[in-house]
């Protein structure tokens, strides 16, 4: 049996979707770009363009596959299964029980299995492995979040926190060592609340540790971060390990204090500064990046000049931003102020100018320095701290080896290869 896929949305369906390919490949299914028996597609609710997407792709993979079984999973199907229905799904799933979609593509049978994510309790292991071919591996650690943003309808699609035991976080991590990745992504939907469902209470720090350990020699790359996990305590136990990526990717959404209150974020500007520079003191030379969301409901031209100022502030290697998109059912949906796509479309582009400054200081700042690049391919790959990095000779593809930087081309940096990384001394 041939299936085609095609994913939409974050690292943790990127995850999943590698995880049911490896199940189905177990089962003695070939992936293929064309002439597919099973078409799926692990859809993304995060925005109403990214709902829009799905429901494109669901319709584009069926048009190049006809009559093939159709298979819709991923949040869209979790918050609209009746709109996923309608699309021609043979098969619905929501956003969780990968193991049962695996089973029921085998059966091939249609089926709608979209179940209430607030009772789901229990962490589902899933297969970890690459997702850019061999040379970098996912690892789930979490699922679900509880902290309820305004604008956000993750919670509602993924229900409660949920973490993977800290003795498979790193028997998993063992397996991926001995699969000879380089580097190990920790991901999860909300990572920064790993552990509060399990005995004990471990934290995130406690789960990086357990990896760390577990895999001596990969380095680690933490996903995103609440910024309200980044104390002291938990820089300084992840300086400690020796193999953290200097790259923290940080949930900002907004630079001005009125915004992020009505966000219900929990953090001020003040407090997550402070974290910025923490990072900075614990990881020297570290990469900062960061998410932000433009033109969120009563959000005024002032606020926005604020926001600019504090991205400039904090010097950001990149920044994702994002026009505001209502999710019906959100608090913020029924805020008053909601700004036209047009306006929020022009902040986007305003921030995306101050973003541009920011990353080149940063790619200029690499300028003379050695960093260890994982190599994607012949000609270059990510440095530790998440520069695409591209040199003249060529390497072997998912090797690391030390890059001497020395010059910046658009968002790229260009360098020469100096030896062969011993280990990862950041
Ligand atoms: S922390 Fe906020 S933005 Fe992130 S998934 Fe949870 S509710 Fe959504």
């Amino acid at each position: 049996m041939k299936y085609a896929v095609y994913t939409l949305g974050c690292k943790v369906n990127q995850y999943e979707t590698q995880a049911l390919e490896s199940m189905l490949r177990d089962r003695g299914f070939e992936r293929t770009e064309g002439g597919a028996d099973v078409v799926i597609v692990n859809t993304c609710a995060v925005t109403a363009e990214s709902g829009r997407k799905s429901r494109q792709a669901i319709r584009r993979l069926q048009g190049q596959n006809p009559g093939a079984l159709t298979v819709v999973c991923g949040c869209f199907a979790q918050l609209e299964p009746d709109q996923t229905a309608a699309l021609g799904a043979d098969i619905l799933f929501g956003s969780g029980d990968k193991h049962a979609l695996a089973e029921a593509i085998v059966r091939a049978l249609p089926e709608r299995n979209v179940d209430d994510p607030f009772q789901r309790r229990v962490f589902e292991p899933l297969p970890a492995g690459a997702v850019d071919g061999r040379t970098r591996a996912m690892l789930k650690i979490q699922d679900g979040c509880d902290n309820f943003c305004a604008y956000c309808v993750i919670p509602y699609t993924r229900g409660r926190v949920r973490s993977m035991p800290l003795d498979i976080c790193a028997e998993q991590a063992a397996a991926l060592a001995g699969e000879d990745f380089a580097e190990i992504v920790l991901t999860g939907i909300e990572i920064a609340s790993y552990g509060k469902d399990l005995p004990g209470r471990p934290g995130l720090a406690d789960a990086v540790e357990a990896v760390a350990k577990a895999a001596p020699g990969a380095r680690i790359r933490l996903g995103s971060l609440e910024p309200t996990v980044v104390t002291e305590a938990f820089c300084a136990r992840l300086a400690a390990l020796g193999n953290v990526c200097p790259h923290f990717h940080l949930s900002l959404q907004s630079g001005c204090d009125d915004t992020l209150a009505r966000m219900r974020r929990k953090y001020d500007t003040a407090a997550f500064y402070d974290v910025c520079q923490r990072l900075r003191r614990h990881f020297p030379g570290c990469a900062l990046t960061a998410d932000l969301i433009c033109g969120f409901p009563g959000e005024s031209e002032a606020d926005f000049a604020q926001t600019l100022a504090f991205l400039e502030k904090c010097g950001f290697l990149f920044v994702h931003a994002f026009p505001y998109s209502v999710r019906p059912g959100t608090r913020a949906a029924d805020m008053p102020g909601q700004l036209s796509r047009a306006e929020k479309e022009d902040r986007v582009r305003r921030a995306g100018t101050v973003i541009a400054r920011m990353q080149r200081a940063y790619l200029d700042s690499c300028v003379g320095r050695v960093l260890p690049v994982l190599f994607e391919n012949a000609h270059g790959g990510h440095s530790d701290n998440y520069c695409q990095v591209r040199i003249r000779g060529t390497a072997e593809r998912g090797s690391v080896k030390n890059v001497r930087i020395t010059a910046v081309e658009g968002d790229v940096l260009l360098g020469e290869s100096t030896e062969l990384a011993d280990g990862f001394a950041f």
